[in-house]
């Protein structure tokens, strides 16, 4: 039922646009807020320039400061459920660094995220299916940096160089990548941690670090169907992108640079991929990254059947556009909020 109104989304992707409240160090600091919700109508902001000019952002929801995560995560839940009825997902968060892709995402131990809440509710509804079906369900989690992927779980010492290929069947993987096959809530949370942890490995600085690279998490599921035997392999994609902020013109050489030119890049093709598909264009540009080849499978529509198995190719996508509230943030809001609206 749920299921339903997801696929009658209009578009094909569906964006989600939420506002951080402003933190304490913006609120001494006297900063003031641009974003205003006080606006005709549901799933639309304004953001107020200047004294007067306001312009109006139209979304498929939009989430004040005061929305909490469990909010936020049902709204996404029809769709990341989708994953067990054999359709491929990708949710990301995308927005200037500080802006709450992580806390979305990932969220804290208090107030978990999109990624915790999903495989929670994955293995409560695989649980009440148990008499139609069997679902395994492993996960992968993943870093992209500097257009390498590193993998986060696998044992620090391996060096191995994993590239993105295509089966037989059509999928796309990443031969080599760990996947641990995970059978309930508390071998997740572990796994997200060891995951968190391997993020840290060999940079100096953690966040600034995360906001550099896209942090993927990639659910993978097989659903057997008891009665007919048929099986049907999906997967669902967590991206926390990176940092979308323009670099600062004091910044501009050497590692940070190529940083910066990457995070660019990778990006745009996000942008571009999305757009090439809402336009039905013959040709989708995949593979201008690694991000977005990563994503192949889950961002568009290519069905794909092996004999084994049904693999579905069928995919949904939704972008969280994270934003601050505070006038000092107000061109990256603008043009985070541009982004959005382009690819929607
Ligand atoms: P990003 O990953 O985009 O760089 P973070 O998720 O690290 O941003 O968020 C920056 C700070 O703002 C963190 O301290 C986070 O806890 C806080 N924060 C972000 N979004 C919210 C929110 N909706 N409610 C409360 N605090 C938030
Ligand atoms: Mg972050």
């Amino acid at each position: 039922k749920l299921f339903n109104e997801v696929q009658e989304a209009k578009g094909n992707i569906r964006v989600f646009c939420r506002c951080r409240p402003l933190s304490k160090a913006e609120v001494s600091d006297g900063c003031s807020t641009v974003v205003d919700f006080d606006v005709a109508k549901d799933g639309e902001l304004g953001i107020v320039n200047g004294s007067s000019t306001k312009k109006i952002f139209k979304f498929d929801r939009v989430y004040t400061p005061r929305d909490d995560q469990g909010v936020v995560y049902a709204d996404a839940s029809p769709m990341v459920i989708s994953v067990l009825d054999g359709y491929n997902v990708c949710i990301f968060a995308y927005g200037q660094t500080g802006t709450g892709k992580t806390f979305t995402m990932e969220g804290t131990k208090g107030n978990r995220g999109v990624n915790y809440r999903t495989l929670e509710e994955l293995f409560k509804i695989a649980k009440e299916r148990s008499e139609t079906f069997t679902y395994d369900i492993s996960v992968s989690v993943l870093e992209v940096y500097n257009e390498q992927i590193r993998d986060l779980l696998a044992p620090p010492t391996t060096s191995k160089k994993l590239e993105i290929k295509q089966a037989p069947e059509g999928f796309h993987h990443v031969p080599g990548l760990v996947e641990a096959k995970v059978e309930n809530i508390e071998e997740v949370w572990n796994v997200l941690q060891t995951g968190s942890s391997a993020r840290a490995v060999g940079s100096n600085n953690v966040n600034e670090h995360s906001s550099r690279s896209h942090c993927m998490l990639c659910i993978m599921v097989t659903a057997k169907n008891l009665i007919d035997g048929e099986c049907t392999k999906s997967k669902l994609w967590l991206v926390d992108l990176a940092g979308s902020e323009r670099l600062a013109k004091t910044d501009v050489q050497g590692d940070r640079l190529k940083e910066a030119q990457n995070i660019n890049r990778s990006l745009s093709a996000l942008g571009d991929v999305i757009s090439a598909l809402a336009n039905r264009s013959s040709h989708i540009p995949y593979r201008n990254s690694k991000l977005t080849h990563l994503l192949q499978d889950s961002l568009g529509n290519q069905i794909v059947r092996s004999l084994v198995s049904k693999y579905s190719g069928e995919s949904k996508a939704l972008m969280f556009v994270q934003i601050s509230p505070s006038d000092k943030d107000l061109s990256e809001t603008i043009s985070s909020l541009n982004f959005a609206t382009r690819v929607r």
